[in-house]
């Protein structure tokens, strides 16, 4: 018997450099009369940056600029970003939601797309396919390469008792606008940890039991782009569209054992995803063999990762928390997982980051 894979991701995009001049005519096409704004969730790093200045929105359009507290955004913050916008643009419904920024104003802006049609708070649709109304018409803008989120339904966002994301199909951006130019002047090492992140995911999507060759060629071509980025002189047009092509990838799959260890050094010691990635993959050789090739990838760009310090308390928790992701870990690992991976080769593994 043959599987029958479901391969859910955005369909329409513009790539180029300048592309995001085009986001008027988008809107535009969007708006059935002037009465229904855009509103744009803005990474604050683009607050004084001009981007705007020539762009012609509309005067009643809005913008937020995402100034998150945490490292990934909570439903609380979803909520008061919710508020806000309807306090400024009334009983009106937006005409679009536009995400600009790296994984967490794009993310901010698929749940809020989502609670406009949908009604309720944030934390009511944390988990998977909880959201039964198709959301406002959302846009992706990446600001920065790596995450996949202007591909995928992920959502990140977390709340006090669970870090569970809106995931569900309607997430998936309507468009996606591919400007490389807005990456321009990302920091050199963010750049570096969250290009990274596509090449984690490729590692984890093509290993795991999900793979076929659907996504396969996506992946493959996408690592491929990696490496001519990593080992060659950085390209930002080829790692956006790495990013993108790797985010099919793992939207058509799921990630392995990276991610799930690397959850819990989010989470118990505040890492943030990109770097918390790394720090895993550069001491997992037995399970994937391109560790080897990470360690050039490191030295190519004067990389050195961070040692993490945590007690073993702390160490109990994230292997805790790893845990949790028992899908992924299975994609990994199959039925045996929980074997494979216990508490005490985990301890070890965590152990080895110090
Ligand atoms: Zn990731």
């Amino acid at each position: 018997m043959h599987d029958v894979y479901s391969n859910l991701f955005v369909q329409e995009n513009f790539f180029g450099h300048g592309s995001i001049n085009r986001l008027p005519e988008l809107l535009d096409k969007q708006r059935e009369d002037d009465s229904h704004p855009a509103v744009l969730i803005v990474d604050p790093f683009f607050e004084n940056m001009g981007l705007f200045d020539q762009m012609a929105l509309n005067a009643n359009d809005y913008i937020v600029y995402a100034r998150i507290q945490e490292k990934e955004p909570t439903t609380d913050y979803i909520d008061m970003v919710m508020s806000d916008i309807r306090a400024a643009i009334g009983d009106n419904m937006p005409c679009a939601i536009v995400g600009i920024g790296g994984g967490s104003a794009m993310d901010i802006s698929k749940a809020v797309s989502n609670l406009f049609t949908n009604g309720g708070k944030a934390q009511d649709y944390q988990g998977w396919d909880l959201v039964r109304e198709k959301g406002v018409f959302k846009i992706g803008v990446p600001t920065i390469s790596g995450t996949g989120a202007e591909v995928t339904r992920t959502c990140v966002m977390t709340s006090p008792t669970k870090k569970l994301g809106m995931n569900s199909r309607h997430s998936v951006f309507d468009f996606a606008i591919l400007d490389p130019a807005l990456t321009l002047s990302a920091p050199v090492d963010q750049r570096f940890y969250t290009g990274m992140d596509t090449y984690i995911h490729c590692v984890e999507s093509l290993q795991g039991r999900l793979m076929n060759p659907f996504a396969e060629a996506f992946a493959k071509q996408s690592l491929n782009l990696c490496r001519e980025v990593f080992l060659g002189e950085f390209d930002h047009d080829k790692m956006m569209v790495a990013s993108y092509l790797g985010g099919i990838s793992v939207a058509t799959t799921m990630v392995g054992i990276i991610h799930p260890i690397s959850a819990g050094l989010s989470k118990v010691l505040g890492y943030r995803h990109g770097i918390a990635n790394c720090i895993v993959f550069n001491v997992v050789p037995e399970y994937y063999e391109e560790v080897e090739e990470f360690h050039h990838i490191l030295d190519h760009n004067n990389i050195t990762l961070p040692k993490i310090t945590a007690t073993d308390d702390e160490i109990e928790r994230m292997v805790e928390e790893t845990h949790n992701h028992n899908k992924p870990l299975w994609n990994a690992l199959g039925d045996d997982w929980q074997n494979i991976l216990n508490r005490d080769v985990l301890f070890e593994i965590y152990k080895r980051m110090m």
